[in-house]
């Protein structure tokens, strides 16, 4: 049996058998020692806790300071230990802005470029993005800068877990970090990935995001823990792909057939709202397409 087959047994056990302390709500076990809140309030990032020997690894930590504490509240009903390092997966808010909630870990890593857009004037401006989606609990943001910074790939080894932190280009934002745990089979992807959802582009890279995953696809894995949505396999991964390679070959074809930006998105969001009418977030892909096209049609 593989672990994947394993995990989706658990997710199902979860559901409809164990009692809340395998499963704790909305955390789900991904593996001993390693869990993942999801479906949070507001804007529904995970956050995952590793637990080793000495203390918690925290990867991203939701949109606010009162989101931030119930994920905490979530780890202490497993463990007491303390949170030794927290991880960014990138500058977003709803990965960055519950960074004051665990400050006692006194260390923040992420790659440098979160540093720099959660910093000063522009962290400020993203703030103020983030208060207009009318979300309670903003006004208690303070920004937490990442005080531990890297540029291509940083490596982790902590009790047992042996965590490699890849920047693999630009990608969902130009400061993506993923967090695979090879032995494990195992990578927390951050917003490269988005489950069953339609991805939020505002700021991505399409060629580039792309290209992170195809080099992800090529990796020893088994679970993959998105940005967002539920856990699951590397049948996740690759359907971000292919979302992604389909945005982007409908938007090269309107380009190289001429059509204006209005024209394009109202052909290629027509077919993609079809096609993933499944997915979450559908509001999304116009915006995909505006990106898109801004992308392909300055390479033109
Ligand atoms: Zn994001």
């Amino acid at each position: 049996m593989t672990r994947k087959t394993v995990l989706f047994i658990l997710l199902g056990l979860c559901l409809f058998v164990l009692p809340p302390t395998i499963c704790l709500g909305k955390t789900i076990k991904v593996q001993d020692n390693i869990y993942t809140v999801v479906q949070g309030e507001g804007v529904d990032s995970n956050t995952t806790f590793i637990i080793t020997k000495d203390g918690v690894i925290v990867i991203d930590t939701r949109t606010n300071p009162a989101e931030a504490r119930k994920a905490l509240a979530e780890l202490r009903k497993i463990t007491d230990k303390p949170v030794l390092y927290i991880i960014n997966t990138h500058y977003h808010g709803d990965h960055t802005f519950g960074n004051q909630v665990f400050e006692e870990s006194k260390t923040i890593i992420a790659h440098e470029n979160v540093r720099k857009m959660l910093q000063g004037q522009n962290g400020q401006n993203h703030l103020a993005f983030f208060k207009t989606f009318g979300l309670s609990g903003m006004d208690e943001v303070q920004i937490v800068l990442p005080n531990m910074i890297y540029k291509k790939r940083m490596e982790i080894y902590q009790g047992a877990y042996h965590l490699q932190l890849l920047h693999l280009g630009k990608g969902h934002t130009d400061g993506d970090t993923v967090v695979y745990l090879e032995e494990l089979k195992l990578v927390i992807t951050g917003d490269l990935v988005f489950a069953d959802t339609i991805p939020y582009a505002g700021d991505g890279y399409i060629d580039s995001w792309i290209a992170s995953l195809h080099t992800l696809h090529n990796y020893d894995i088994e679970i993959v823990v998105p940005g967002h949505g539920e856990v699951g396999g590397k049948t996740t991964l690759i359907a971000m792909k292919h979302y992604l390679m389909k945005l982007r070959n409908q938007v090269k074809q309107q380009i190289e057939n001429g059509k204006s930006l209005e024209e394009t998105k109202k052909i290629v969001s027509e077919s993609l709202r079809a096609e993933y009418s499944t997915w979450k977030n559908l509001e999304r892909i116009e915006g995909n397409v505006d990106r898109a096209f801004m992308e392909y049609s300055f390479k033109e």
